[in-house]
């Protein structure tokens, strides 16, 4: 009987705990385990929930929840003992035989076979349980569902043989029969059979099944017919990506049949066997997004929370999946799911060119695609018919991925800043022109001073910026959008794994050429937590486009003839660093290093919608990165140099007596051996609140050196750096503002995505420590080469 039925006072013990994947953990966390006492403390007719004792522990579940676990009350034993020994004593054999039946019980086990039509189903349903069920070389031969049983290690088995099925959408009678009675009536262990030689159509129905959260062990049937073909595929592995047990099995021969049935009963006593866990199908950003929405509304609902995994429901609500429609249209609350899920079709619609259902087939063949790309390896190639093979053929293609892909980096960083520079004049012009508005119709004062030097002036030196980064992301987003960084994340994955990181690290280091803080906001598609830390770890030693100008500065004036090469050496040394980084890291971090699978969608030409939506969105952060941090550091910054005010000395003395000079002599003995003077200290420390800034607050401050005669080709503050910077501090300096601490938002970012200070805390000291390092070795080296 159910837990549920049980009176008030009755006591029974578990025999069996049922149900999706996420609730049974819970409940089995719960103390809810096979062959455990509970009774029950208050169970009032239909009222929710009901408490139970278990362990010792007051629990209470509710009705629906009780509901999934079965069994034996003291009530049915004693039936069960009056009927077999009428005679004997009965309180001294009630507790063991209570015991016994719900051993026996626990020791039934309900395999439900799930496939496609011939794939050896009813083979594999005839050789286990010895019946003689037709099979046939064509479709449809099994329409409903046959049972038989057998017994095996002290097991009973009942396989139920389901009719053959592409997919679990609700197309056809079979496709939802199987459904229901998987979700109806689930079976504690799926089997799915899997045809090993058309196994890329098979696995669409595998991935419906890791959707829906259900214990899963796979027979990778026809395993002969793949070796016959001189096919190789890794097994392990590909049980590690999907998350499941995946026993190779020949139902012609018999072969592999008792492992399979170890490993489903491995599966059934919850021994973890080898490789299950459970893993989400990651149908990519933008619906991800709208999955979430949707659950997050369905989980309001308890006792649908109980009966089905509610990413499962938001999955299939989202693809107007008629039946669950039903279910998610009875709630109290259907109103808002259904204008949710409308909603989020539209955004789907409008962003991706397909509909939600559309989208999410293409997403599972995506997962696909990438699972089978990392274990299975075909004797011969195949014949490439898709735009997309062909396609992938050359640029996955092992001597000329790697030349391609640079090469499309090279283009992508050169049109960020030749393009660039256009607009970036525009914004530059435009916002002297403010200033200068600005400084014409303000009275003189403090307050104009603080308008046209600190907030414009300030701001103004960051935002010209802005259309580099929005090109670059413009690029990155067409490379998402496309396909093709999935497949530099292919390319560079087996790169990326000798220092412990994932192809998938890939995307978000690239991006940090450009603002760390998306990128270390893009790790989230990193799904190994070891991974995604040692990425963001890492990011802050790529240079970002708030480097740039520091460089382009002292490189122009120190290396005038060298420029660029200097400008290359500088962004190498960051790249360097990081990898050596990654390497001690790698060592460091606790492994939880769970493999998953890169994603191979098809390639498509991306809409200008979603191209511009995804442009902006991260456009929009470095703007709002502008209006907060990089506004009230100015303003800070500003006015730390502005007082206290003495209008009787010259700027240049003015700035040094101010509160920002006091700070940057109060750090200058940290900095002495590196031969900054103490406005390049000051530099270094505006730069915390935003690498932008050191340029423009070394404007500021040098503003006032007297020159001798300088060069037409520099501009005023790179004579005035030539002039009192030796080279070697000059290279020092650079050295140190590649790699000193990455810029408060990015700070806060890192706290965000690890969710912890101590890790923000730690990659900061550790930045600053590095920077100090590697800026004393580049002066010392350089002081012994000039
Ligand atoms: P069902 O539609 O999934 O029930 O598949 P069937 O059990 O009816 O099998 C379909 C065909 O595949 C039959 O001709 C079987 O003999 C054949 N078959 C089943 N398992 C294997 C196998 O492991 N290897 C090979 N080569 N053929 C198999
Ligand atoms: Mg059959």
């Amino acid at each position: 009987m159910q837990l549920s039925e049980l009176h008030t006072g009755e006591r029974a013990v578990i025999a069996k705990v049922s149900g999706h994947g996420s609730f049974r953990k819970r409940l089995i966390e719960m103390g809810f385990i096979r062959g455990k006492a509970v009774r029950v403390v208050l169970n009032a007719p239909l009222k929710d929930p009901i408490e139970y004792e278990i362990l010792g522990y007051k629990v209470s579940l509710r009705r629906e929840e009780a509901s999934k676990i079965e069994v034996i009350s003291e009530e049915e034993a004693k039936i069960h003992i009056a009927s077999e020994h009428a005679d004997e004593a009965l309180p001294a054999i009630l507790d063991r035989e209570i015991q016994d039946l719900a051993y026996e019980r626990g020791h039934n086990i309900r395999v439900a076979l799930v496939g496609n039509p011939n794939c050896g189903k009813t083979s594999l349903f005839n050789i286990a349980s010895g019946s003689h069920e037709h099979v046939g070389n064509y479709s449809g031969v099994t329409v409903d569902a046959k049972e038989g049983k057998f017994e095996y290690k002290g097991y009973k088995i009942t396989l139920v043989d389901l009719p053959g099925t592409y997919s679990l959408s609700a197309y056809s009678p079979e496709e939802l029969y199987v459904r229901k009675n998987l979700l109806e009536t689930p079976p504690d262990v799926v089997l799915n059979v899997v045809d090993a030689s058309n196994i890329e159509r098979n696995l669409y129905l595998t991935a419906q099944l890791i959707d829906m959260s259900m214990p899963v062990v796979m027979a990778l049937n026809m395993y002969d017919e793949l070796q016959s073909k001189g096919d190789k595929i890794d097994i392990e592995q590909l049980g590690y990506l999907l998350g499941m047990p995946v026993c190779p099995t020949v139902c012609r021969s018999s072969k592999g049949i008792p492992d399979l049935f170890d490993t489903v009963i491995e599966m059934y006593e919850n021994h973890s066997p080898r490789v299950s866990r459970h893993i989400h199908i990651n149908h990519g950003h933008e619906l991800e997004q709208s999955i979430d929405r949707i659950k997050l509304l369905l989980q309001r609902d308890q006792d649908l929370r109980a009966r089905y995994s509610t990413r499962y429901l938001a999955i299939k609500y989202l693809e107007n999946d008629s039946n669950i429609a039903k279910i998610v249209e009875a709630l109290p609350f259907a109103d808002e799911v259904r204008s949710a899920r409308d909603e989020e079709a539209a955004r789907i619609q409008r962003l991706l060119g397909t509909n939600a259902e559309g989208a999410i087939v293409d997403a599972k063949y995506a997962f696909i695609q990438g699972a089978l790309a990392e274990t299975y390896t075909h004797a011969e190639r195949p014949p490439k018919h898709t735009l997309t093979d062909k396609i992938d053929a050359i640029v996955t293609n092992k001597w000329l991925a790697f030349p391609i892909f640079i090469a499309i980096l090279y283009l992508i960083f050169s049109a960020t800043f030749t393009l660039g520079e256009y607009p970036m004049n525009w914004i530059d012009a435009l916002v002297g022109w403010i200033g200068d508005l600005f400084a014409s119709i303000m009275v003189d004062g403090w307050l104009k001073d603080l308008v046209v030097d600190g907030i414009i002036a300030g701001v103004g030196s960051v935002l010209v910026f802005l259309p580099n980064i929005l090109i670059l992301y413009f690029f990155i987003s067409i490379m998402e959008d496309t396909g093709y960084m999935a497949r530099t994340a292919f390319i560079v994955d087996k790169l990326m794994h000798h220092l412990g990181l994932h192809g998938k690290s890939f995307i978000p280091m690239v991006m940090g050429f450009g603002c760390n803080v998306p990128a270390i906001m893009a790790t989230r598609t990193i799904e190994s937590r070891k991974s995604r830390i040692i990425t963001i770890a890492l990011i802050p030693f790529m240079s970002c486009a708030g480097r740039l100008p520091i460089f382009v500065l002292l490189a122009g004036a120190f290396f005038p003839a060298h420029a660029a090469l200097a400008l290359l050496c500088v962004y190498c040394l960051g790249v360097v660093l990081a990898i050596l980084s990654a390497l001690v890291l790698k060592k460091a971090i606790k492994d939880d290093d769970l493999p998953f699978v890169m994603e191979l969608p098809p390639y498509r030409i991306p809409t200008a919608k979603a191209i511009g939506r995804h442009t902006w969105e991260k456009g929009k952060q470095y703007l709002q990165k502008m209006a907060t941090t990089i506004l009230i550091a100015s303003i800070v910054i500003w006015a730390l140099g502005y007082y206290p005010k003495n209008d009787e000395l010259p700027r240049s003395v003015q700035q040094e007596q101010s509160y920002l000079g006091h700070v940057g002599k109060a750090v200058a003995p940290a900095l002495d051996p590196l031969g900054f003077d103490w406005r390049m200290d000051v530099g270094l420390i505006t730069g915390v609140a935003a690498k932008e800034l050191v340029v423009s607050s070394l404007g500021v401050m040098y503003a006032g050196e007297e020159l001798e005669e300088a060069d037409e080709n520099d501009t005023a503050l790179q004579s005035a750096l030539k002039q009192t910077v030796p080279l070697p501090v000059a290279i020092a300096f650079m050295i140190f503002v590649l790699l000193y601490f990455p810029c408060i938002a990015t700070f806060v970012a890192i706290k965000n995505e690890t969710g912890r200070w101590s890790w923000a805390w730690g990659i900061c000291l550790y930045t600053i420590a590095i920077a100090w390092i590697f800026a004393w070795i580049g002066k010392e080296i350089c002081q012994m080469l000039f």
